[in-house]
């Protein structure tokens, strides 16, 4: 009986000492989400944000080409993205050869929003790897622009 006491203190302890532990790694486990789940490009740029949620998704400097397609129209091929989360890689053959791609989806809203290039097996597309492609019915321009220019 003492002994059953004795286990049932241990076990109590033990969890009284896990719990703030836990707490402590949920909470920054919470602050670096909230971190990725929005930042904010500078207001002097132009960028892209989503069309849907209006997170803001990239600067128009990044943009490497405008000459890509989508399954919804044209796409842009960016250099850096922001507020965005990958989906599982998974090989895929298209126009200009094999790739392993990942879908790419606004950490905000979660609409896919177009893919990632992880791994380009044709040395001509290369220039692709770890760069992110969005498609335009996506976003909207937003801060910047000059408008005579559009
Ligand atoms: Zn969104």
């Amino acid at each position: 009986m003492l002994w059953l006491i004795e286990s049932a203190q241990r076990i109590l302890g033990m969890r009284g000492r896990d719990m703030p532990d836990r707490e402590a790694r949920w909470d920054r486990d919470g602050a670096a989400h909230g971190k990725f789940y929005r930042d904010y490009l500078p207001d002097q740029n132009k960028r892209y944000s989503c069309v849907h949620c209006q997170a803001h998704l990239a600067f128009h400097d990044d943009i490497i080409s405008k000459s890509f397609h989508g399954s919804q129209g044209r796409a842009y091929l960016f250099n850096e993205v922001v507020n965005v989360r990958t989906g599982p890689a998974e090989e895929r053959i298209l126009l200009t050869g094999r790739h392993s791609v990942a879908d790419i989806f606004c950490a905000s809203c979660k609409t896919t929003l177009g893919w990632k290039y992880e791994y380009a097996f044709e040395r001509s597309q290369k220039y692709k790897e770890g760069k992110f492609i969005i498609e335009t019915i996506h976003m909207v321009k937003d801060n910047g622009w000059d408008l005579m220019a559009q």
